[in-house]
């Protein structure tokens, strides 16, 4: 085994934690070994946790509700995914565009909350969104086509860069850079902004109302390019756990400025080895 490289298990605390849900803290409907134990030890010593995905099939409310379920009790005011950062960003520099959201129930209903006018006719759409939409189909194709492409309006933005979203067992299920792809396809159109990981728009959003020293706190998740790759642009520590995307020899094949402060076979050694000893705890449990 190499010597050098990411450690294996957490050294020291952080003053803040911010976590990756898929592949991070659970895998469909079953929470990671080691995840409920570590983020009660995280929350007993007071340091504040906070939670963010890029799916934008999901508002907060129904992470929260995901979580509690899963007997890891969480606030909506805790967790940020791209349903927000969309919203948000749209209202800050775009408030009187008209949409086309290629996306499901969840980010069509917080656009129109947000007050925003949303239109499937291609002569008055100014920002066409992609997303992770199961709904996807030709009709919709045409209409972002049409508003890009024929009528030499609409710009296009996407609410996360990922290919595919994992489930258990290996498999998973076209994700919005599917979307993007077919759109850039058929208008060969730039894509003007991502409002996901790795984008820092996420970090912010998710260390909004923590008072903490980005340099003091640690990003943990699943997937180089999204989590790992955002804490590194941030200047903020990372560890990348081997339960979702990234394998150990993706990890090691980066270049030593490009790997994550840890990697971790399973999430609760972000609880230093000394605070393992005194809680009793070993590898076996969950
Ligand atoms: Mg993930």
């Amino acid at each position: 085994m190499a010597t050098t490289g990411p450690l294996r298990h957490a050294a020291e605390f952080y003053d803040a934690y911010v976590f990756d849900l898929d592949g991070t803290i659970y895998l469909g409907d079953h929470l990671l070994p080691g995840a409920a134990r570590m983020i009660a030890e995280l929350r007993r010593r007071g340091i504040p946790v906070r939670f963010l995905s890029n799916n934008p099939t999901k508002d907060p409310q129904m992470y929260s509700d995901k979580l509690t379920k899963l007997g890891v009790e969480t606030s909506v005011a805790d967790i940020a995914n791209t349903v927000v950062t969309t919203t948000r960003w749209l209202q800050a520099n775009h408030p009187d565009a008209v949409l086309f959201p290629i996306a499901e129930e969840p980010l069509q209903r917080a656009l129109r909350e947000a007050g925003f006018t949303l239109s499937e006719d291609p002569e008055e759409i100014d920002i066409v969104i992609a997303s992770y939409d199961r709904t996807f189909d030709y009709r919709k194709l045409q209409i972002a086509f049409d508003a890009i492409w024929f009528h030499k309006r609409a710009f296009l933005i996407t609410t996360n860069p990922d290919r595919f979203c994992p489930f258990p067992g290996g498999r998973g299920e076209p994700d919005a850079a599917a979307i993007v792809g077919a759109i850039q396809g058929c208008t060969g159109t730039e894509l003007v902004k991502n409002l996901g990981k790795p984008d820092p728009i996420m970090l912010h959003e998710a260390l909004a109302n923590v008072d903490v020293e980005v340099g003091r706190s640690m990003m943990v998740g699943d997937r180089l390019q999204t989590d790992i790759q955002m804490a590194l642009d941030g200047g903020m520590a990372s560890a990348c756990v081997l339960t979702g995307e990234a394998t150990e020899a993706d990890v090691l094949d980066r270049s030593a400025d490009q790997q994550p402060t840890l990697l971790l076979d399973r999430i609760d050694r972000l609880i230093p080895q000394a605070a393992w000893d005194e809680l009793g705890w070993s590898d076996t449990d969950d």
